[in-house]
């Protein structure tokens, strides 16, 4: 399978992660990927389907079954189940309170990272997430990890209008198993607490140019 560049961003909630990988998606023409967007839509569908979140053998068949597609539309990945879902959907407060869970099943995680890589074959990527330097694509040299203060992060959050309780959130996500998060050895690590969004995209496009990303490989 060729591949594509992949750009890995990642860092806990509401680190600013998501603004950042969409706009140097936008400056490189790459394609942006979120992949919470992917396991919170795996929770959804739990959700719509009855099942209980703490029932993993059920979440499991839930994720093997899926009717849920990603496609790339307009450089950003989209998913569907029949009709498009919706962002409220994904952003819900049931989903925020149960997605770590689901998300700390190993088949659930294998399952979702496979459709990650397949998706590095279509195009360029700026891929999201907690795992993409770590487990996802360990071998791209392109690799960002956001970070910002707890209390910052949780007061942009709040400041979103979410009910989302990004702390337990956090502790969840990196104490799983498989694929915590946490920091790749290599990965160059930004903490946003006292920097604005463009001042963070602008230090990532400097340094991805200093670490060889050709203009030839944008597409
Ligand atoms: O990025 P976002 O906050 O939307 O992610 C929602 C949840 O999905 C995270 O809290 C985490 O449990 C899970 N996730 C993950 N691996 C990723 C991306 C998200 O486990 N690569």
């Amino acid at each position: 399978m060729s591949q594509h560049t992949v750009i890995a961003v990642d860092g806990p909630s509401a680190s600013g992660k998501s603004t950042v990988a969409r706009e140097i998606a936008r400056a490189l023409g790459f394609c942006y990927v979120d992949t919470g967007a992917m396991y919170r839509a795996a929770t959804w569908e739990v959700l719509q389907r009855g099942i209980s979140p703490s029932d993993h053998q059920a979440v499991i068949n839930s994720v093997k079954t899926s009717e849920i597609t990603v496609l790339i539309e307009n450089n950003s990945s989209v998913l569907y189940r029949g009709e498009k879902i919706p962002l409220e959907a994904l952003r819900s407060p049931e989903v925020n309170a149960h997605v770590s869970e689901v998300a700390s099943i190993p088949e659930v995680r294998e399952i979702l990272v496979a459709k990650q890589r397949a998706l590095s074959s279509q195009v360029p990527l700026v891929m999201e997430g907690r795992d993409i330097g770590t487990a996802v694509f360990p071998h791209t040299p392109f690799k960002y990890y956001l970070d910002a203060d707890p209390v910052v992060r949780e007061a942009r959050r709040t400041g979103e209008g979410h009910s989302d309780l990004i702390h337990l959130r956090d502790v969840k996500d990196s104490t799983r198993a498989v694929a915590p998060l946490r920091i790749a050895a290599d990965a160059f690590v930004i903490d946003s607490t006292h920097l604005t969004i463009p001042q963070v995209v602008a230090l990532i496009l400097h340094h991805l140019r200093k670490s060889g990303l050709r203009a030839s490989s944008h597409h």
